[in-house]
């Protein structure tokens, strides 16, 4: 298909008929939103990444948006995260009215450097916000104990990272497993799988996933769906403010399938990393992913960071004319207008190079060897011109 139609892209979601055919079943049931799809969804998501509660909402944003003010997080509060993130971590941060301070990165991991976590804790910080960023694993268990040194709640942004696994006391764990306080999924079309959009809080405190069911749903002490099947007139309250962060039942229905692809789109996805890791190896001077010990990715994206000295727009249009799509490294956020002000743990040099040099390849589950070896050639013809 894209050799024909287009330049090989840099992801696709893998749907078919199966999704299809869920998305028609939810319509014809006559229950489009948040009701018997959805709460199926949750049940198999948290049996899926063995965690006890995972309620469904619209969003990733949503979902950081509810984790940061159920853990407390409000006006004049700060939140430790990294500036190398997509934008709408840092937006969540500032809908829940407290500002963000950012992190440098390590290189290669893409992930929040421990080391320089403590520099951020100030006496208004009230969470730490981190990143399993393209769907690696972030160091979690030295973020939990600079958390437990602060007592300060940790919330996973794992946005990219569905199928992610991490080690825990020596056995792999999903991401997703309670470990924070609370963390948050993403099924953009652009991550692992899609419901079009739509997100996932998990958590192990019944009080937050009580709390996230609430404002969800405008804030409703009863669930549309049990107003329905009750037999008895049920008058519902308003105990909170609300919000409508539904997910609908015909976003649940195509999750619901997407969930049962997870593990072979996943397993597809490594195989394609480690032929890029094996292939990619002789490159001169090409910075090449680095995944720790303690953590296994999605590989939701792949990401090289160019030699030094070389032009990324022009390696890329080079690539581009060769019929190869790719997108450069994950933006900063300490360089877009809402967030050039905010404070900074220190500078943030790794986190500029990783958006400046970082090049992000064709990586999805139907990608065959042929696509990737054309994407390998047209990287190393535009290193080389
Ligand atoms: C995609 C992404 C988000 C936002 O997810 P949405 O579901 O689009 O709101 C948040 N954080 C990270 C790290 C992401 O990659």
């Amino acid at each position: 298909m894209a050799d024909q139609a287009g330049p090989i892209p840099v992801a696709q979601p893998v749907l078919a008929a199966e999704e299809a055919e869920a998305a028609a079943r939810a319509v014809l049931s006559g229950w489009v939103t948040q009701g018997p799809e959805v709460q199926a969804f949750e049940d198999e998501f948290a049996a899926l990444v063995g965690a006890p509660h995972a309620s469904a909402v619209s969003s990733c944003t949503t979902a950081l948006h509810l984790a940061l003010m159920a853990v407390g997080v409000g006006p004049g509060d700060e939140v430790a995260t990294v500036s190398h993130t997509f934008i709408a971590t840092a937006n969540a941060v500032r809908h829940a009215g407290a500002e963000p301070v950012f992190v440098d990165i390590e290189s290669g991991t893409y992930n929040i450097d421990p080391q320089r976590l403590e520099a951020a804790i100030g006496p208004r910080c009230r969470a730490i916000l981190c990143v399993h960023q393209m769907g690696m694993p972030c160091d979690l268990d030295r973020v939990l104990a600079v958390a437990a040194a602060h007592d300060l709640p940790v919330i996973e942004d794992s946005a990219c990272a569905v199928g992610s696994e991490i080690a825990c006391n020596g056995a792999w764990e999903p991401i997703g497993r309670p470990r924070g306080a609370v963390a948050c999924f993403s099924f953009h079309p652009r991550k692992v799988i899609t419901t079009g959009d739509g997100g996932m809080l998990t958590t192990a405190d019944p009080e937050l996933d009580q709390r996230f069911r609430l404002w969800r749903h405008h804030g409703m002490s009863v669930p549309d769906i049990a107003r329905h099947q009750s037999r008895k007139v049920i008058f519902e309250s308003y105990p909170v403010l609300g919000y409508n962060y539904r997910m609908t039942d015909i976003q649940a229905a195509v999750g619901r399938e997407q969930l049962r692809r997870l593990p072979e789109i996943v397993a597809r996805r490594r195989v394609l990393a480690e032929r890029y890791l094996a292939l990619l190896a002789d490159v001169d001077g090409l910075g090449l992913p680095e995944q720790p010990p303690f953590a296994r990715s999605n590989w939701q994206s792949f990401c090289v960071l160019l030699p030094e000295g070389l032009d990324q727009h022009a390696t890329m249009q080079a690539m581009l004319d060769r019929g190869v799509a790719t997108r450069r490294g994950i933006m900063c956020c300490h360089r877009e207008a809402p967030y050039r002000d905010v404070r900074r743990a220190g500078p943030l040099g790794r986190s500029e190079e990783a958006q400046d040099r970082g090049v992000i390849l064709p990586l999805y589950a139907q990608m065959t060897e042929d696509q990737q070896d054309r994407v390998i050639s047209a990287l190393k013809e535009a290193l080389a011109a």
